[in-house]
């Protein structure tokens, strides 16, 4: 075999490698997507009191597990629409949000995940007043999920995650900022961070759970919105992911 027989034949076997990773999305998707359907109906027939009487308590909690799942079938949807493309070409629905109101919808989805590890969530925030943005709003709320999900995940016990939100009057620009004092990303690692399906040796030794997906996903959508997303690492110290969205 010469030497460009070999590169064919190696990019064949990816080539394979990928397809049936992408087969594997799509069934865990719709099945993923089945259940989580069946899990909206039934929080819905509690919500509904179609069970019983519940209070103010547990009307609060149920409603924030209906629009947990939500995202979740938004996330679903799409995997599924994205998962035979690259460029993740799907439609997307602009609208005015405040990335501040978004950010604190998100993180409360993790509050059992931060209290289990007694993670503490530092939020700063420089100016009073942050411009709404112009964008796809459960598309944003991906961005900051995954990226406030990466740093509960590899951070370990009792650590802080820091996460800032600033607007810059010079640019016209969003920064946020996710800060974590967990596992890191070696060099070795860092070109291949947002690659489809990649995760790193560390990560996969600490945290079995994960797909490489989120990084990629979130990657295409900051750059939909114009945006850009980078990070700096040092290995067992800690990890920090910049985002700029910009506001027009
Ligand atoms: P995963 O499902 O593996 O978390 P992602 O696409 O979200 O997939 O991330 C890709 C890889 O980037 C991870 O497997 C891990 O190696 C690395 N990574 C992402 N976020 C962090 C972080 N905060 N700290 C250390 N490594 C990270």
């Amino acid at each position: 075999m010469n030497e460009l027989e070999k590169i064919k034949s190696e990019n064949d076997k990816l080539k394979e490698i990928d397809e049936n990773k992408s087969e594997l999305i799509s069934i865990s998707a719709h099945q993923l997507r089945t259940s989580l359907s069946a899990l909206k109906w039934t929080l819905k027939m509690i919500l509904d009191k179609e069970l019983g009487e519940i209070n103010e308590e547990q009307k609060n909690y149920i409603e924030k597990a209906i629009s947990s799942n939500d995202r979740s079938i938004v996330l679903v949807n799409y995997l599924l629409t994205f998962n035979h493309s690259d460029d993740l070409s799907y439609v997307s629905k602009l609208k005015e949000i405040n990335i501040v109101s978004v950010f604190e919808k998100v993180s409360a989805d993790f509050i059992a995940e931060l209290k289990n590890k007694q993670i503490e969530l530092i939020f700063n925030k420089k100016e009073e007043n942050i411009p709404n943005i112009n964008c796809d709003e459960p598309m944003i709320m991906m961005v900051l999920q995954n990226l406030i999900e990466n740093a509960i995940k590899y951070s370990p016990n009792k650590s802080r995650i820091t996460i800032s939100i600033n607007y810059n009057s010079d640019n016209n620009n969003i920064e946020l900022s996710f800060h974590d004092e967990g596992i890191g990303i070696k060099k070795e690692d860092q070109i291949k961070i947002f690659n489809k399906f990649f995760r790193a040796p560390n990560a996969i030794e600490k945290e079995t759970i994960g797909s490489g997906l989120g990084l990629f996903i979130t990657k295409n959508i900051v750059e939909k919105h114009n945006g850009k997303i980078w990070f700096e690492s040092l290995p067992e110290s800690g990890t920090t992911f910049f985002v700029t969205l910009p506001i027009h």
